[in-house]
């Protein structure tokens, strides 16, 4: 199977396996695990932050940051086509008591700003109005198909939201891939984020977890948090070894990533039947639509399989493809040549 599914589908190394196996343990939830304390450190330093914490998954990273920010019954402003406002299951209004505000997403993945003003009572000092406590952005922009957000933007945005005395949360599941993409230091990125959360399970392909970065104070609050929604793990260092690996040698083959998802991109756009603009295509992520007539986008995706391709949908009928480690450029041409099979075969 070529499975284009995501890049959480991609298996440790071995590398990792062996860091697995040689990790110093102890037990993280009494700051004895030398493994996870080297991670936080290490990923602290690579992302410019004061702090970082390990978490067990992106979902409790994203939660346990907007709670930490947001007291009961403020409002987190979020991008209605993110993934914290979409697949987190409503995570900040069960557990925080925090309302969502969702704020249009452009195409490109960007909030504007004249769209976050709007989520600013008129009166800040009327009662009857929930107050914004923060502000997310998403970076890159999955569902806006991995699209990385711009320098000059996430000034502006910071600038407009220190203006307005609120705090930048950055889910920056794939930032590495933004950093690769804009050929920078990932601390050029995150210097506008006043905290972010960073998945070490998708393309930097670690087993498990994610980490929270920012500063003291705010990851003091964060570990609390985690505490509180079970995310205290004992010999967390299983999980921290495959994690160092991944911030030490695996952000720079991301790029390797972004060349075959251009290619795939090339490859599906030459097809009669699909839409696909291949400039549109920035990091690991393509979006697609299948415009030939015998098929329906659960039918394609259903079809796919049966050709070996596992592809997925990522709303209004449009198809993604995630690139990733385990993905060659030889499997890329071979997708290609399934889903041009599968057009020509399918009767009319
Ligand atoms: C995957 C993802 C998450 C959540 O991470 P999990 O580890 O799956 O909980 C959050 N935000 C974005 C943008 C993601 O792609």
């Amino acid at each position: 199977m070529l499975n284009f599914l995501s890049d959480t589908v991609t298996l440790p190394t071995k590398e990792m396996m062996e860091a697995i196996q040689q990790a110093v343990l102890g037990d993280d939830v009494y700051g004895q695990d030398q493994t996870v304390n080297e991670l936080e450190s290490l990923a602290a330093r690579m992302l410019g932050m004061e702090a970082a914490c390990l978490m067990p998954s992106g979902t409790m990273a994203n939660l346990s940051s907007i709670m930490a920010h947001c007291p009961r019954g403020s409002k987190v402003l979020v991008g209605d086509e993110s993934d914290i406002y979409i697949y987190e299951a409503g995570g900040a209004s069960v557990c925080g008591g925090i309302v969502y505000e969702p704020i249009p997403t452009q195409a490109d993945g960007r909030l504007l700003v004249q769209d976050l003003e709007k989520a600013f009572p008129v009166d800040e000092e009327d009662p009857q109005f929930a107050l914004p406590a923060l502000l997310c952005l998403e970076n890159t922009h999955n569902r806006c198909g991995g699209k990385v957000l711009p320098i000059p933007y996430l000034q502006e945005v910071k600038e407009f939201a220190s203006a307005r005395k609120i705090p930048v949360h950055m889910d920056g599941a794939r930032i590495f891939n933004a950093s690769v993409a804009l050929d920078m230091d990932v601390r050029e990125i995150t210097c506008y984020a006043d905290s972010i959360q960073v998945c070490l399970s998708k393309g930097l392909s670690a087993p498990v977890g994610s980490i929270v970065a920012g500063s003291h104070d705010h990851l003091k609050k964060v570990r609390r948090i985690r505490k509180m929604l079970g995310g205290g793990m004992r010999q967390a260092g299983i999980i921290a070894a495959p994690g160092l690996v991944a911030l030490h040698s695996m952000v720079k083959r991301l790029d390797e990533d972004h060349q075959h998802a251009k290619q795939l991109a090339h490859g599906l756009a030459e097809i009669d039947g699909i839409d696909l603009d291949a400039s549109e295509v920035q990091t690991n992520i393509v979006l697609f639509r299948i415009t030939d007539p015998r098929f329906s986008w659960s039918t394609f995706l259903e079809t796919a399989k049966e050709y070996g391709v596992i592809f997925s949908e990522m709303g209004y009928g449009r198809i993604r493809a995630v690139v990733h480690r385990q993905i060659s450029s030889d499997d890329i041409n071979k997708a290609v040549q399934a889903v041009e099979k599968m057009l020509k075969d399918s009767p009319l």
